[in-house]
């Protein structure tokens, strides 16, 4: 779960951007064509996955693809060279529907298909380690003269972990409460101009996971996206980073992963954010490795004692936002984007009371750090 300074490329390019291997899909014509018509193309995206927020036995689950840019591919004439044919981005809803229309000048368009990007335009994409965003392609149709749909379309198995890391970070995107504009914090106003959040995996890859701050990139191992928690933690790291507005240097924290052992005073706070970003999102009280095992932040024995303690920092921030601030963490990720607290404590201690109005530090806010053994 570390923070790299550098980008590490020690794993060559691997395999092509564009993928193949759709699941076979029926078709059927629900419209007939007349000049002047548009020819529709719709269907809905979903892919499978193991999860290991289930479980150590990782089940198959399936969920839709939702946010991803998806764009309308073809050509009208045989001799025209295929193209997009969408003005612009478009998205896959929450059920991973999509339904993209394009009106040609004859009866029938000689090709169609749609291309589906792993990318919420600007805000975040998986790409590979050649930086080539993921995208799949539809079946193509040909002498198209009414509107088709598509069914249920899947990326194959060795991509689907790809789309899988690309959607569990819909759940950060949708809670960034940032009131000010489409970006990731208040700090940035310009919608067209976003910090882009950059994932990169390969089926292969053992890079990971960390999120290197100078290039805002994450690099995931190959099962790494079976993990939710995994990959919002690091995203997690990418969000701090968007609410102070730039990491502090000297909260980099490289050291070893260690969740109930006394560290430093930064390191407890940078992974104990992270920690507490993926739970919160996930709606639990736990952190969950890729293999599918896992561990509570509630505090028990053998556990060391304090603020320098990632678990109990994590713990802490989640019954704050859960049981003292209202029920969510939004008034701290205000906070946080006016502060750069650098420790727990400071955090607690000194920020907490300059929110307007003030976060709690009274005798609730404390019993609930007591119980994780952080007394202040
Ligand atoms: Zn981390």
């Amino acid at each position: 779960m570390g923070i790299g300074k550098k980008l590490s490329r020690r794993f060559a390019a691997f395999g092509a951007a564009v993928l193949a291997g759709m699941a076979a899909v029926p078709l059927s014509a629900t419209s007939a064509a007349a000049v002047g018509a548009p020819v529709c193309l719709s269907g809905n995206l979903l892919y499978d996955y193991q999860s290991a927020d289930a479980g150590t036995s990782k089940p198959t689950m399936t969920k839709p693809v939702r946010s991803a840019n998806v764009e309308l591919w073809g050509n009208e004439k045989p001799t025209d060279s295929p193209h997009r044919l969408t003005a612009d981005f478009q998205y896959t809803a929450g059920d991973g529907g999509f339904k993209l229309c394009h009106t040609p000048t004859t009866t029938s368009m000689s090709s169609m298909w749609v291309r589906f990007n792993a990318e919420s335009t600007k805000l975040w994409r998986v790409n590979d380690t050649r930086g080539a965003t993921y995208t799949l392609d539809s079946q193509t149709l040909h002498n198209v003269s009414s509107s088709a749909s598509l069914g249920v379309i899947k990326p194959s198995s060795d991509t689907a972990r790809a789309w899988h890391a690309f959607d569990t970070v819909n759940l950060l995107w949708w809670n960034r409460d940032n009131p000010a504009s489409i970006c990731w914090s208040s700090h940035e106003t310009d919608g067209n101009h976003c910090t882009e959040l950059n994932i990169q995996w390969t089926d292969t890859s053992t890079d990971g996971p960390y999120y290197d701050i100078g290039s805002h990139t994450i690099h995931l191992s190959a099962a790494d996206p079976d993990s939710e928690h995994t990959v919002l933690h690091e995203s997690g790291h990418f969000f701090m980073n968007r609410l102070f507005n730039g990491f502090p240097s000297y909260t980099i924290c490289t050291s070893q992963y260690i969740y109930n052992r006394a560290g430093s005073g930064t390191c407890a706070w940078v992974e104990g954010f992270a920690d507490a970003v993926a739970a919160y999102l996930l709606g639990d009280y736990r952190y969950v490795w890729p293999n599918g095992t896992e561990m509570s932040f509630a505090y028990s024995s053998g556990w060391s004692t304090g603020d320098q303690v990632e678990g109990n920092v994590t713990g802490s921030l989640l019954d704050l936002w859960r049981n003292v601030d209202g029920g969510n963490w939004n008034r701290t990720i205000t906070l946080l984007t006016s502060t750069a607290p650098s420790t727990f404590s400071e955090y607690f201690n000194t920020d907490r009371p300059k929110a307007g109005p003030p976060l709690s530090t009274g005798w609730d806010a404390l019993s609930y750090l007591r119980s994780h053994s952080i007394q202040y």
